[in-house]
């Protein structure tokens, strides 16, 4: 399993820690990340054709249309080499997503090894999105919690703002909780007939659940 190039998908409701998860899980696999909300935010941007489109839906906390998103990651799968492996973080989000996944992997032959589940209740979302801050200036961007003392005086101590995400304001995350529930959670069952589903808890400290991950995936990987 190792030398061949390894597909998987993390999701979970937006909090989860799924771009958290991905950083541990790059330390130890050999992955591309892609995360879609990233590429989206990127082309917001840099001010391009389907960034203008999209900017504000993306604070709104909507879903951009299917047909948009699924080109945008159709191009990022296909400007990779068949050596590398992948992390899809934030895609698919519904069902005609997840269908559109199956017809790319088929295209270019990389069947999808594993799909992580990221599990959290719905106040530990809102406590988590609700402070999150970026760190932003004096360096490189850091993700912290506004209740992390050391982490906002290491913040101010830098020269840095903390910025927050205009999807991460309260009737924003309400609307992207809401979308979760109805449009992606039903993804479990799209999968779970496939045996490729590991469920993991994600309440605790990132390093708690990097550690479960690590064992699932372990786990799903020998015994594929
Ligand atoms: P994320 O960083 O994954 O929370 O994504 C941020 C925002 O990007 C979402 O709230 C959506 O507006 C948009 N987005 C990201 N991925 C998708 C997707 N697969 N389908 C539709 N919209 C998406």
């Amino acid at each position: 399993m190792n030398d061949r190039p390894i597909h998987l998908l993390l999701f979970g409701p937006p909090g989860a820690g799924k771009s958290t998860q991905t950083d541990y899980l790059l330390q130890h696999w050999n992955l591309v990340p892609i995360s879609t909300g990233a590429l989206l935010r990127a082309q917001v941007a840099r001010a391009t054709e389907i960034g203008k489109q999209v900017s504000g839906i993306l604070s709104r906390g909507e879903l951009v249309a299917d047909e948009i998103i699924i080109r945008v990651l159709r191009a990022r799968l296909d400007a990779l080499s068949p050596a590398q492996g992948f992390l899809l973080d934030g895609f698919p989000r519904n069902t005609p997503q997840a269908q559109a996944l199956d017809q790319i992997l088929h295209e270019l032959h990389r069947p999808l090894h594993a799909a992580i589940f990221l599990e959290l209740g719905m106040a530990e979302a809102i406590n988590r999105l609700g402070g999150r801050r970026i760190c932003h200036g004096g360096g490189a961007d850091e993700i912290i919690h506004i209740s992390d003392e050391a982490a906002v005086a290491r913040c101010i101590e830098r020269g840095g703002l903390l910025v927050q995400r205009p999807d991460d304001l309260p009737n924003v995350i309400i609307r992207r909780l809401a979308v979760y529930h109805a449009q992606t959670e039903p993804l479990l069952n799209f999968y779970r007939p496939r045996g490729i589903v590991c469920v993991v808890d994600a309440a605790g400290s990132p390093h708690e659940v990097a550690r479960r991950v690590s064992a699932a995936l372990e786990q799903m990987t020998r015994a594929t």
